[in-house]
């Protein structure tokens, strides 16, 4: 059986930043990854906010976090769907296809997924003209109409990265004002592909073998519009990816994994960290905090230091 001090759950910028800090601590730490290694930074068309790195592309930060990484001696598998564990006991065991793990202390940082509208007709054209991700799809509608649903940042800031390759690109919002920055709502208003329809949803996708248009339906008259589009970008919130774990830790109200003040939760040896745990603001700079906290937190465990007795 493969031997670790610490599995990570998750490649994302929680899970790497753990890596880093706990590899340099000389840890041994695995990093299993269902996907890409990288998370929802690799989604991201350009990053602007990390501190000291003005403007990169999220693929390039989440490349370099990796790298980082596996240079201090974290071995970072990707592609390894867990099918089970067992996190009670005093050593934690992980199975995936390639076999059985085991730890003395784990980190839950598997992120999130996308939060879906929830129409029968989303399901039947997603990959098919709707989409979850402006940075790996946007190039396929050059030159044609979109929406893009949804009023945060990403929703803002994504319509405008859209713009450099679609014609129009119509945002669609259910309230009558936007959750995101003033400065994304302006570089969204001063961008002439950009139009607004507020106070709506979608209430059906339409086409044939691919997205065509889309029925959208007035909150306050309750009248349909149908808009023509061949693309259909949803940046509505992610969900928790905390469902795998529900029964071993304890989770909020909304499914977020709840944490100590370390990113301990609620059973021995089991830390959580970025977007899966139960807090307020979710960036890439919470998220590598979280990160550091937990490795920290980690450490600490394994030296069998009491938290309450700092
Ligand atoms: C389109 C978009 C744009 C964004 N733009 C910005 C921005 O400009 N600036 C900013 O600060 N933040 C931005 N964010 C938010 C930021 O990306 C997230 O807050 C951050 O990535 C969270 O990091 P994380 O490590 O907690 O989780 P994630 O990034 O979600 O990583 C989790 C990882 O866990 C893996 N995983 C999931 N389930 C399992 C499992 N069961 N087993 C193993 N692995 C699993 C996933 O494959 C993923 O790689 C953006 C998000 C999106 C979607």
């Amino acid at each position: 059986m493969n031997t670790y001090d610490v599995i990570i759950l998750g490649g994302g910028p929680a899970g790497l930043t753990a890596g880093i800090y706990l590899s340099r601590a000389k840890q041994s730490v695995l990093i299993l990854d269902q996907g890409m290694v990288g998370g929802q930074v690799i989604l991201t068309h350009a990053v602007a906010n990390y501190p000291g790195l003005p403007e990169l592309s999220g693929y390039k930060l989440a490349s370099e976090m990796k790298k980082q990484a596996v240079e201090f001696g974290c071995e970072v598998k990707a592609n390894e769907k867990i099918f089970g564990f067992n996190f009670k006991g005093k050593e934690k065991f992980v199975t995936t296809k390639s076999g059985e793990y085991r730890s003395k202390a784990v980190i839950i940082a598997v992120g999130g997924q996308p939060r879906k509208l929830g129409l029968e007709s989303e399901i039947k054209f997603q990959g098919l003209g709707i989409s979850y991700c402006a940075t790996c799809d946007g190039d396929f509608f050059t030159g044609e109409d979109i929406v893009v649903v949804g009023g945060g940042n990403s929703a803002l800031e994504e319509a405008v990265s859209l713009t450099k390759f679609a014609k129009t690109v119509t945002i669609v919002h259910q309230f009558d004002h936007f959750q995101a920055y003033a400065h994304a709502v302006k570089a969204a208003e001063d961008n002439s592909k950009i139009s607004f329809i507020m106070e709506s949803d979608i209430v059906e996708f339409t086409g044939d073998q691919s997205l065509t248009g889309v029925n959208i339906k007035n909150k306050k008259d309750e009248t349909i519009t149908k808009l023509k589009a061949t693309g259909a970008f949803i940046f509505i919130g992610y969900v928790p990816g905390s469902e795998l774990f529900k029964e071993c830790v304890s989770l909020s109200r909304r499914q977020e994994i709840v944490t100590d003040e370390d990113m301990s939760t609620s059973v021995p040896g089991v830390f959580a960290a970025g977007d899966v745990r139960q807090k307020k603001f979710r960036q890439i700079t919470t998220a590598v905090s979280d990160g550091t906290i937990a490795a920290l937190g980690v450490m600490d465990y394994l030296n069998g230091v009491d938290p309450d007795k700092i």
